[in-house]
């Protein structure tokens, strides 16, 4: 189990918080040890990082395990 704090965007080096990582994970791989911020996550998948912070908002809403934790 690797801790998410402190870890930086593999895409631009912005640190990465605790959403972005579940995010990363939910979107990317569970079990990925590369995260990338939410404006990496945007431009990867064509979307706006508006999107990305609903997806997020949705994720916790929903109850996603990945975000339960947190
Ligand atoms: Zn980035």
């Amino acid at each position: 189990m690797s801790e998410p704090n402190g870890s930086r965007c593999c895409g631009c080096g912005a640190p990465i918080g605790r959403d972005e990582a579940a995010i990363t994970k939910r979107l990317v791989n569970r079990g990925t040890t590369r995260y990338y911020c939410k404006a990496c996550l945007a431009g990867a998948f064509g979307v706006t990082v508006e999107d990305i912070d609903r997806r997020i908002r949705y994720y916790k809403q929903t109850g996603c395990t990945l975000f339960c934790s947190l």
